[in-house]
């Protein structure tokens, strides 16, 4: 099996290539935000608990995301890997990945990592807030701690793949969807 992250900052697009890039290489495609509003959309306890810090801009607590995607891992059948968006955002989650694929005797295969800057993401959100109605794009306070947790929480994930030897970029600053995807999918066949 290959497993695949689709990293980046809020805004920049993991959501908008996912699909294609999944339908591509017969992978499943996992957003642990979209699994997260899920269970908020159902009115469970967990997406109670979890809408209360998405709408803050903080992460959910690493076992709540972590429970998902090993779920995920243990019931999905008929792929060739899986495509993960928005997992793992901090180190412990990194770290704790490698240790849920080592169980099963498996590892990351590659990052794809979608490189834009500070303000093409306030402009992406605000541009995705009129479209997808999501409460976390509404609100400046939110979106600035959001941009915060990526650069002190997230980011450092970038040196910990790149000591992997695992880590490849995508320049998807511009605005044309089309050439950001054909870039994210040149990277997908660099990594193989
Ligand atoms: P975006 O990347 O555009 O911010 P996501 O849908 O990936 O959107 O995430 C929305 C929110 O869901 C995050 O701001 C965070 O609160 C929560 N979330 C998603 N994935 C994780 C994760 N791996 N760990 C902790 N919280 C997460």
């Amino acid at each position: 099996m290959k497993y695949y992250i689709l990293f980046g900052p809020p805004g920049a697009g993991k959501g908008t290539h996912a699909g294609a890039v999944a339908q591509k290489y017969n992978l499943k495609h996992i957003s642990t935000g979209e699994l997260l509003r899920a269970e908020i959309a159902a009115g469970t306890e967990l997406g109670r608990q979890a809408k209360t810090l998405i709408d803050a801009g903080s992460l959910v607590p690493d076992s709540v995301v972590e429970g998902m995607i090993e779920s995920a891992f243990d019931t999905i059948k008929g792929v060739d890997g899986f495509l993960l968006d928005g997992f793992p955002r901090n180190l412990a989650q990194a770290r704790d990945l490698d240790a849920i694929l080592e169980k099963r005797g498996e590892s990351v295969t590659g990052v794809v990592s979608l490189m834009i800057e500070d303000e093409t993401i306030r402009k992406r959100i605000a541009h995705r807030a009129a479209i997808e109605g999501r409460a976390d794009d509404a609100s400046e306070a939110t979106i600035n701690n959001r941009i915060q947790t990526y650069h002190a929480q997230t980011e450092p994930l970038i040196a910990f793949y790149k000591a992997a030897g695992k880590y490849h970029e995508a320049d998807v600053n511009g605005w044309d969807i089309e050439t950001n995807r054909a870039r994210v999918l040149a990277v997908m066949e660099q990594i193989g």
